[in-house]
């Protein structure tokens, strides 16, 4: 079954499949942070739907909420309506907003995609401001449609938006992220993080930058396709203070980082930072397709129909995202994710004593990565080597073979990713760490 189905889908899908190729496991069945392959081996899965699943496959109370919604007879599918299990939603997650968009915060539900909450977020910028620019990050990865992808990359995406045409008007300037392990002025993180920032600042005020002052700032705390690289909570604060000096609007990312992933349930909160517009998706809708931005009410300055989609009210997903955020919060799962994060992270760092390869290990809760690099290559001045995709896509292999599910991510795919639900026991880390560690032995053969 799985040799028939993996071959047809392969022939039936576009040239643009990307986990099927890298992942070729047909899943049939699954339960917390298990998956069942057509093939009938498990496999332990830490990429669970790209950090989707944050209390792993078919956690029963989602189950149970389901089930509830499909036996009520209510509408599955209702635009942008009210629904109770809207109402109910809403009530959950403005509950659960950082700092002063705690309970204040006018919501936009989107089109269900990450990268469309993000196009929302740099609409209702420039509306509330009257400006057009955005500053972005290298690095960053902000999603696929031309306007997320114009303050992408570069160095994630392969192909940046010029490969399909100039994105209409959409000036975004490039600040470099304070990346530690490859450090843009060669120094260390926190560093970079204030050089950045005083780049962001003199773009703004030193009219011989010719750049001028932006409608917003685009950023993720810790960057995830871009190699789950931590920002510095210095930096951050540093962002908020001048983007709140200078009237621009702080919008924060949150798609992968939020609903407990980094170890308190948005990413922001552990600096103490409040974005003016946060963006949310993935884990929110507990599993089913959900994406909104919640946002500072006075900018709520745009008209109705100023961006509408159909699928915007999905009855099953606010169900499932309303369980999923009450969940996380009653059961402590965040404070649960930042310590098995560090003992993942201990376990790797040992790991990388017997192999070099294993040059930086990084993360904040359960966003793991870890630099894979050629250990015989020489060091630049700060001592980082350059990247081994070889190694990493054999530890890949070696890993799935031996029945665990991760990802690559970073620059050139060569950071091992680790994102599991936040459910993840105690015993099951100790497994992912075992395998990981045969795994290791092996791509180093
Ligand atoms: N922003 C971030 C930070 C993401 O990680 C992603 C998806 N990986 C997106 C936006 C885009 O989300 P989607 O794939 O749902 O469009």
């Amino acid at each position: 079954l799985r040799t028939r189905l993996l071959d047809r889908q392969a022939q039936r899908e576009s040239a643009a499949r990307t986990y099927a190729r890298s992942i070729p496991v047909a899943p049939v069945a699954a339960s917390g942070a298990q998956v069942t392959g057509a093939d009938g081996r498990t496999y332990l899965d830490c990429l669970s739907g790209a950090g989707t699943l944050a209390l792993g496959h078919n956690h029963p109370d989602v189950v149970a909420a389901l089930q509830q919604v499909l036996a009520s007879g209510a509408p599955l599918h209702a635009l942008d309506m009210i629904t109770p299990q809207k109402d109910a939603f809403s009530e959950e997650l403005l509950k659960r907003l950082p700092g002063t968009l705690n309970q204040q915060a006018k919501l936009h539900f989107c089109s269900p995609a990450g990268t469309d909450a993000v196009e929302a977020a740099l609409k209702l910028a420039r509306t509330a401001t009257g400006r057009q620019g955005v500053f972005a990050f290298t690095g960053a990865y902000h999603g696929m449609t031309l306007g997320a992808s114009s303050v992408s990359g570069p160095g994630r995406m392969r192909r940046g938006p010029a490969a399909f045409g100039p994105a209409e008007a959409q000036p975004v300037t490039r600040l470099p992220y304070p990346y530690g392990y490859r450090c843009p002025f060669g120094v260390g993180a926190e560093e970079a993080g204030r050089l950045s920032a005083r780049l962001m600042e003199s773009y703004i005020t030193d009219p011989s930058s010719g750049v001028g002052k932006p409608a917003a700032v685009i950023l993720e705390v810790v960057q995830g396709e871009g190699g789950v690289v931590p920002g510095p909570d210095s930096w951050l604060r540093e962002l908020r203070r001048i983007t709140a000096e200078h009237g621009i609007l702080l919008v924060i990312d949150e798609v992968q980082t939020g609903i407990g992933r980094t170890g308190t349930f948005w990413a922001c909160e552990r600096a103490g930072v409040t974005p003016d517009i946060l963006v949310t998706s993935k884990a929110v809708g507990g599993g089913l397709p959900l994406a909104l931005i919640a946002y500072r009410p006075d900018l709520d300055t745009w008209q109705p129909g100023d961006h509408t989609g159909t699928f915007r009210g999905n009855t099953l997903a606010m169900a499932a995202g309303e369980v999923t955020l009450r969940t996380i919060a009653e059961q402590q799962l965040a404070e649960h994710a930042a310590k098995l994060g560090e003992r993942i992270r201990a376990g790797l760092r040992e790991l990388s004593q017997q192999y070099p390869q294993f040059a930086d290990v990084r993360g904040r809760g359960l966003m793991i990565g870890a630099e894979l690099v050629d250990p015989d290559a020489e060091a630049d001045e700060l001592g980082s080597r350059p990247g081994d995709p070889v190694f990493a896509r054999a530890l890949q292999v070696a890993c799935l073979e031996r029945g665990l599910i991760l990802e690559l991510g970073g620059r050139g795919d060569t950071v091992l990713r680790l994102l599991p639900p936040l459910v993840l026991t105690d015993e099951q880390a100790d497994s992912v760490l075992g395998r990981i560690a045969e795994a290791a032995a092996e791509a180093a053969k």
